[in-house]
């Protein structure tokens, strides 16, 4: 019907129309010759334009790669420097550091798993020309030093000197051979001037060594003695000791940042002139595209991609422009035809539909598609992967504590935030995977197939690896540092939600576990994520009604095992569930925010529980364990003074700890709330000791009072003599810094023979005391002190039965 009539109109108006055509009989042509004319004039003018948009668009796009690359260059060498920053503090805790003590540490840091372009770490010494013949028997005698038993030393370059700059300690990693040239006084080499610049500064130090295997990267620092540094020039000449460097591979390093846009080229730079430090990705002359990024600490990048200059004559401008003109000759012809605008009508509908859709299905913050578009793009997924018979998957990513900096830091920076991670993962992918949006900061990624010979834990790690790179905003005042966690979903569902649904329980349990990881799914996890989703409903009304309690596990004196103290651990008394053990809980609190009042409410109630014990006269001190989260704020010096005050315990009988992640994460804040934590007159201890991400930078920085050994250092006692060697270390660097040891998880009279013989200050686990209930710990604190024959005088024995004698 309707088409009918349609015709009918048209074949009338061209009837009607037609009638004019007889009067001015070249009227229309000349108009559609007209319109074709101009409309090909237009179409050229257009095409022009589009390669001004697309040259344009290419260098937004290329600018922000090559932003992202810098990021990543900046970031690792930042991460070096913190590497030589955590070993300087070793040295200085240790200045006559052999080659194997070093390798000890360095394995202990993990540095050749966490740093892959590393090639070597050397210690070198300052050595007075009086003990220069001291210090070369000493070398001699360490049987890793290459030095031989007897050839004379030939210090190069040769002459007497006042003081060298020696190696004393340097080893290779895998393969490379340490460049191990102990007879080289570096302070009268190349880069003499500016290692001595460096030791008068006190700052970090990059330089160019040549070496057998071409240029390498070196990160140098200066070390004083007892770590700090002095605060004058003078003051820093005399208690200077030497530095420590690492030997980076170039290569490696471009290689890895050159990830994201494998055919750019990398110019590193710092200084200038002929003493300039360069290394450059690959040789030849600079691509056209360019851009020129300061990465901090007197190096610059230069970033170049071969240009895809794109004139009006490139093919497929040329097409458009081609099509343009045949559009407005045809155009033309229809007006001849028609004599209307009708077609222009037709035309314009149809764009605007297509912009509609587009919309529609597109995100309009990140323009990646949104969920409606995934979820049918899953739904091909599975039907290719059912008729191809291939494998897919579906990685379902959510940024760590969002909320927060969009809560902080305005939702501008929010909003630039998710952008940037858009492209940040866009980057990151290739183009046969599709990723999109699926609201906040939910996003979701297809991979099959043919990229699934890099199985889809691969891609995890790597988006997660691309995160982690600190993010720089216009709306932020300071680079933003997130995490994020996945779920992966892989294989056949009978639909798209069920996929999803997968990957987001999944994801759900990389939440629980921490956060800022990955996990699979599995059929087993889906009663267990409701499991844990109640439980999450559960905690919300669990401090209202009075369902936590605090458990103590007592800390001994090794020396006589008396108890000195507590260790405060939180329990859930759950109405259905019985007790739970906050491995069960405490992330869950700590994901949604509700740590921050739990964890004041256990200070208040440790603390008051404390006061009672010490006025029975027992003389003991409680830790709290404070999590990262909570020192996120500065309510945590709030809540402290506010437990002190409401239970009038002395404050030197608080101990907060604090694990050494959390110590990592915004250093310069951090710092400044632990010291006014400090002032407060607590102590504080590190606990987990030895499994954090650099170790050793921040004992300098934060007032640390003591240092709690991860169990897995304990547990790993009596298995190697390497596992000795670095519990040996860890105790002798807290003990040179002056801080008390304590030892946790001992488990085994093994164990605890052990850390008395390493004079280790403090033990705790199981051997000795499980977490107890108030009640349950007061009894115990009241049989040990009757128990104590009087004549001990010190009212504590050692003679309990389980312990050894
Ligand atoms: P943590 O701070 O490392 O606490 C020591 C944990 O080791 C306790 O587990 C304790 O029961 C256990 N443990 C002690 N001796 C031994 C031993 O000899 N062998 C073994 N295998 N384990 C031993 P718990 O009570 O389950 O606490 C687990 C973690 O939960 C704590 O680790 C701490 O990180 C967190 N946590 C506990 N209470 C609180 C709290 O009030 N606030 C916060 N933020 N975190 C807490
Ligand atoms: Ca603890
Ligand atoms: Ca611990």
């Amino acid at each position: 019907m309707t088409s009918t009539s349609n015709h009918k109109s048209v074949v009338g108006v061209s009837h009607v129309e037609g009638s004019p055509q007889r009067k001015r009989p070249y009227g229309w042509l000349l108009m559609a010759a007209g319109v074709a004319i101009a409309g090909s004039g237009v179409s050229f003018v257009a095409a022009t334009a589009r390669a001004h948009a697309d040259n344009l668009d290419a260098r937004v796009a290329f600018d922000s790669t090559a932003r992202e690359i810098a990021g990543a260059l900046q970031a690792t060498l930042q991460h070096e420097e913190d590497l030589v920053v955590s070993l300087g503090a070793v040295v200085a805790a240790n200045p006559e550091i052999t080659t194997e003590e070093l390798r000890t540490w360095v394995d202990s840091l993990r540095a050749p798993r966490r740093y892959p372009e590393l090639l070597g770490v050397g210690a070198m010494s300052i050595v007075q020309n009086a003990e220069l013949d001291a210090f070369i028997s000493r070398l001699r005698a360490d049987p890793a030093v290459p030095l031989g038993p007897t050839a004379p030393v030939a210090i190069s370059p040769t002459g007497e000197r006042p003081f060298y700059c020696l190696l004393q300690a340097a080893i290779g990693i895998g393969a490379v051979p340490a460049n191990a040239a102990f007879a080289v006084d570096y302070c009268a080499d190349a880069n003499g001037a500016a290692i001595l610049r460096a030791r008068d500064s006190g700052s970090a130090l990059n330089l160019a060594v040549p070496s057998d295997h071409g240029p390498r990267l070196t990160v140098e620092t200066p070390i004083y003695r007892g770590g700090a540094l002095p605060e004058t020039v003078e003051a820093r000449r005399a208690e200077y000791l030497g530095s420590i460097a690492t030997s980076l591979s170039p290569a490696v390093i471009f290689a890895t940042v050159l990830q994201a846009d494998p055919g750019a080229t990398i110019v590193l730079r710092s200084g200038t002139g002929p003493s300039a430090v360069v290394f450059t990705s690959r040789a030849g002359p600079l691509k056209t595209l360019s851009v020129v990024v300061d990465i901090g600490n007197g190096w610059s990048a230069t970033i170049s991609e071969p240009a895809r200059h794109r004139g009006v004559f490139a093919s497929d401008v040329v097409a458009l422009a081609t099509a343009g003109c045949a559009a407005s000759v045809l155009l033309g012809a229809l007006i001849l035809a028609l004599g209307t605008g009708r077609r222009r009508a037709v035309g314009l509908v149809a764009r605007r539909t297509d912009e509609l859709r587009h919309q529609a299905l597109h995100d309009a913050l990140s323009g990646l598609p949104n969920r409606t578009l995934i979820l049918d793009r899953v739904e091909q997924l599975l039907s290719r992967c059912r008729r191809n018979d291939t494998v897919g998957a579906a990685l379902y990513i959510d940024l760590d504590g969002f909320k927060d900096i969009n809560d902080t830091l305005g939702h501008e920076a929010g909003d630039q935030l998710l952008q940037a991670v858009a492209t940040r993962l866009s980057t990151a992918l290739r183009g046969v995977d599709t990723i999109g949006r699926m609201g906040g900061d939910e996003f979701v990624v297809l991979v099959e197939d043919g990229s699934l010979h890099v199985a889809p834990e691969h891609v995890a790690e790597r988006l997660l690896e691309v995160l982690r790179q600190p993010f720089e905003l216009d709306a932020a005042p300071h680079a933003i540092v997130v995490s994020a966690s996945v779920g992966i979903a892989i294989g056949d569902r009978t639909t798209a939600s069920d996929l999803l649904r997968d990957a987001d329980i999944a994801l759900y349990r990389a939440k629980a576990a921490g956060r800022n990881c990955y996990k699979l799914f599995r059929p087993d996890m889906e009663t267990a994520g409701r499991h844990q989703f109640e439980l999450d409903f559960d905690l919300r009304s669990a401090l209202d009604n009075q369902q936590f309690r605090v458990y103590y596990q007592s800390i001994y004196d090794l020396s006589d095992l008396s108890i000195v103290g507590a260790e405060a651990l939180v329990r859930w008394q759950h109405p259905t569930r019985g007790l739970l053990q906050p491995d069960e809980f405490v992330p869950l609190l700590e994901a949604s925010g509700g740590i921050i009042e739990v964890g004041r409410w256990v200070l208040r109630d440790a603390c008051r529980q404390a006061k009672i014990w010490v006025d029975q006269g027992h003389r003991l001190s409680v830790s709290v364990n404070v999590s990262a989260r909570q020192l996120d704020r500065d309510s945590i010096i709030e809540y402290v003074a506010e437990a002190l005050t409401a239970s009038e315990l002395d404050p030197a009988q608080l101990v907060l700890e604090i694990t050494e992640t959390a110590l990592m994460k915004d250093t310069e804040l951090t710092a400044n709330r632990l010291h006014a934590l400090k002032a407060l007159g607590v102590r504080l201890a590190i606990d987990d000791f030895g499994t954090g991400y650099s170790s050793l930078a921040y004992l300098q920085r934060f007032p640390v009072d003591c240092l709690k050994i991860d169990r897995s250092f304990i547990e790993s006692i009596g298995e190697s003599a390497e596992a000795g060697a670095l519990m040996h270390t860890l105790v002798q660097l807290g003990k040179d810094l002056g801080l008390k040891t304590l030892a946790e998880g001992v488990e085994t009279t093994a164990q605890l023979d052990h850390l008395r013989s390493e004079a280790v200050d403090r033990a705790q686990g199981f051997l000795l005391a499980r977490p107890l209930s108030a009640e349950a710990f007061e009894s115990q604190l009241l049989l040990e002190t009757n128990d104590s024959p009087a004549f001990y005088g010190t009212g504590h024995h050692v003679g309990r039965s389980h312990l050894p004698s």
